[in-house]
């Protein structure tokens, strides 16, 4: 068996232990006699996983007593609606930053529900950047405040959060849950699809003040009621059960690893190894403005497309593979997540010196 290094944006590398203990378990779980994916979601064996892995959650992230855990479905994409449908009854309103096509869409989404104040944008440098935020352009009567914590497409990530008083803040932390320390009770909600740093697609997690719960506006569907999930402990309906015993395994590996601060200082090691390389080379260019680089996505580009194109199809044929960056950003992208060894970042930037020693 040959695997890669997989540089995908989602879904993407998960790590190998917990692939590992997937497969052994994969045709009886424990003494169960069934697989995990066979098991009812009623079943005792499955109640243990569920909250094994909700436990996990609270203890790596330190979820405070006050917040609700949830596993949903439908994705980052449905907590677009969600989060209005739920928050923004009590005043009607909303502000949203701008920092890349999923805000964009959270905050469309969201202005069919309610009244969206667009506080900023860095649209105008194709979202290179984190617009400097002044909280007195901030509206007090917002029910929530979103913003987008990394953005995977464009590689920009907040390294300080908007101070926005008594108004919960609302992040969506789908590319950078996990990869390094967050004080969670600065939040009103967090959201996050699995399948970056979490484990498979199929499970989004909430994570959610309880007292931003039950404000769901008129004729909200039950689905989409955090209410519904909260008091049902995410067992209303059938929960992707498969994809959270994944996250639970992939919780453990990272506990295992020491947890979020370990985590994040290997993020960073990581990051800095090919930001060193990009802010050296003559050929490759990082796209975004420096403070505000992610460590979990890393756009770059050479000055010419043909050569772009060649660099991904010679470093596929390498090993290194979904490097293609995003149509809107163009040239390259290498998404480092979690489950990212240092060697495969080592290995990228190895090749990046070999191709650009030979296409001088
Ligand atoms: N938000 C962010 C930051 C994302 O990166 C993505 C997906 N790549 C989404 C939202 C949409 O997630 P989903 O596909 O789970 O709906």
């Amino acid at each position: 068996m040959k695997r890669v290094y997989n540089f995908s944006a989602g879904p993407s590398v998960l790590p190998e232990p917990a692939l590992k203990k997937a497969a052994d378990e994969m045709l009886c779980y424990k003494s169960s006699g069934m697989g995990v994916m066979e098991m009812s979601h009623r079943s005792k064996t499955y109640e243990e996983i569920i909250q094994g892995a909700e436990a996990l959650l609270r203890e790596l992230l330190n979820i405070p007593q006050n917040y609700k855990v949830l596993f949903l479905q439908g994705g980052a994409s449905s907590q677009f609606a969600m989060v209005p449908l739920n928050l923004i009854s009590k005043t009607g309103t909303a502000d949203y930053v701008i920092t890349g096509q999923w805000s964009k869409k959270a905050a469309q989404e969201a202005s069919r529900f309610g009244k969206v104040n667009i506080i900023a944008s860095s649209e105008d440098k194709v979202f290179n950047y984190i617009p400097e935020l002044k909280s007195s352009s901030f509206d007090s009567n917002a029910s929530y405040f979103h913003i987008t914590s990394n953005n995977t497409i464009y590689g920009t990530r907040y390294t300080s959060l908007p101070e926005t008083g008594s108004v919960p803040l609302v992040s969506d932390m789908s590319s950078c849950i996990l990869s390094e320390q967050v004080d969670v009770s600065r939040f009103g909600l967090i959201y996050a699809g699995a399948q970056k740093n979490m484990g498979p697609a199929g499970v989004t997690v909430v994570i959610v003040r309880e007292y931003l719960i039950g404000r769901a506006s008129e004729n909200t569907p039950i689905m989409l009621n955090y209410e519904t999930h909260a008091k049902s402990g995410s067992m209303y309906n059938t929960p992707p059960t498969y994809s959270i015993y994944i996250l639970k395994l992939v919780l453990e590996w990272l506990k295992g690893l020491g947890g979020i601060a370990a985590m994040q200082k290997i993020n960073e090691r990581k990051a800095k190894i090919l930001y060193d390389y990009l802010d050296a080379s003559k050929m490759f260019k990082g796209t975004v403005v420096k403070k505000d680089r992610s460590l979990m996505n890393i756009p770059f580009v050479t000055e010419n497309s043909e050569l772009n194109d060649k660099f991904i199809a010679e470093a596929k044929a390498a090993g290194l593979e979904n490097l293609k960056g995003h149509r809107s950003v163009g040239g390259m992208r290498a998404s480092i997540y979690n489950a990212m060894p240092e060697q495969g970042v080592l290995a990228l930037v190895k090749f990046m010196e070999q191709f650009e020693r030979e296409n001088k």
